[in-house]
């Protein structure tokens, strides 16, 4: 499987998503499997935040990666409104009692709000150096937020955005500033969030040439960029196992070709979408 580097730590570039997981008690065993099934095939990446389900995503994630902390790089997010330097302190020590760890790996600003990042940026470092997170990096930040982050630090690691093939625009300037400056991005909803995406016959067409499925095709295109780690998020252990595949999917010239034609790459500059 692919991988990338992100602040020196190598991860396979398919991680999992976990947002509206642990909603649903009829469904946590079955997410917990979905968790397990992925760290069991050598998947490391676990994306969370603590405004998924008010802390139920985090807390179902730190069930699932209890007593397997080594084998995981996880991720969790802080939201804006508590993204103060001292917000940020309490809200990564909320976060890490949820999770049932002492660190996470990557910490991220959710979105940017009204907080000065330089303030935001100074509690990530203070959580850097009492060893609470690995890195720090930034959730939705289109290029003009990008700079204004570069004026306050160099450290930002990631940068996590929503891309898929219905939302390409980040492929006019976005992505490739960022794996200029050393940002890896993290692309979330890369399955169209399970929606009209996967029913599009152009993927049909592509998924059946490769005796796959159009999930596996959305997702290894996500994964053709270079510097790009996708996140799907899989309920069931069986879309675990998909996805897993799918991110072993080489797309021939022919693949991006269609895929072009059904969903056309960006000619201008777009602002970054996100949901
Ligand atoms: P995804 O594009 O990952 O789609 C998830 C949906 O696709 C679910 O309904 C899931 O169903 C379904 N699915 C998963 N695998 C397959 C498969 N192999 N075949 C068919 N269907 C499949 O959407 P998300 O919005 O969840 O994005 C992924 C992750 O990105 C989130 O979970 C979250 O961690 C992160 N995110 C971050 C945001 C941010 O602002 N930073 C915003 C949005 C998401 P099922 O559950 O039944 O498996």
């Amino acid at each position: 499987m692919k991988t990338v580097t992100i602040a020196g730590t190598t991860v396979p570039a398919l991680g999992m998503g976990t947002w509206n997981i642990g909603d649903s008690s009829a469904k946590r065993a079955a997410e917990i499997e979905a968790l397990r099934v992925g760290l069991d095939a050598g998947l490391t990446v676990i994306d969370t935040a603590e405004m998924y389900g008010s802390g139920r995503s985090e807390k179902l994630v730190g069930e699932a990666i209890a007593g397997r902390r080594d084998e995981v790089y996880l991720v969790t997010k802080v939201l804006p409104s508590n993204a103060s330097t001292s917000g940020v302190q309490r809200a990564c020590e909320a976060s890490l009692k949820r999770l049932g760890t002492d660190h996470v790996d990557l910490y991220l600003l959710h979105w940017s709000g009204g907080v000065p990042l330089s303030d935001t940026v100074e509690g990530f470092e203070r959580l850097r150096d009492q060893g609470k997170i690995g890195a720090w990096g930034v959730s939705n930040f289109d290029v003009d937020d990008m700079e204004n982050l570069e004026s306050v630090s160099p450290d930002c690691a990631a940068n996590q955005i929503l891309y898929s093939l219905e939302y390409r625009g980040t492929e006019f300037d976005l992505l490739e500033r960022d794996r200029e400056a050393g940002v890896v991005t993290m692309a979330y909803s890369p399955l169209g969030q399970g929606g009209d995406l996967l029913q599009h016959p152009a993927l049909a067409t592509i998924a059946k040439r490769h005796g796959a499925k159009p999930a596996q095709v959305a997702l290894a295109w996500v994964l053709r960029q270079d510097n790009m780690l996708a996140i799907p998020k899989a309920g069931t252990a069986a879309h675990q196992r998909d996805n897993i595949e799918g991110a072993k999917l080489q797309m021939t010239g022919e693949d991006l070709a269609e895929l072009d034609a059904a969903f056309a790459p960006p000619k201008r500059k777009r602002h970054l979408a996100m949901l």
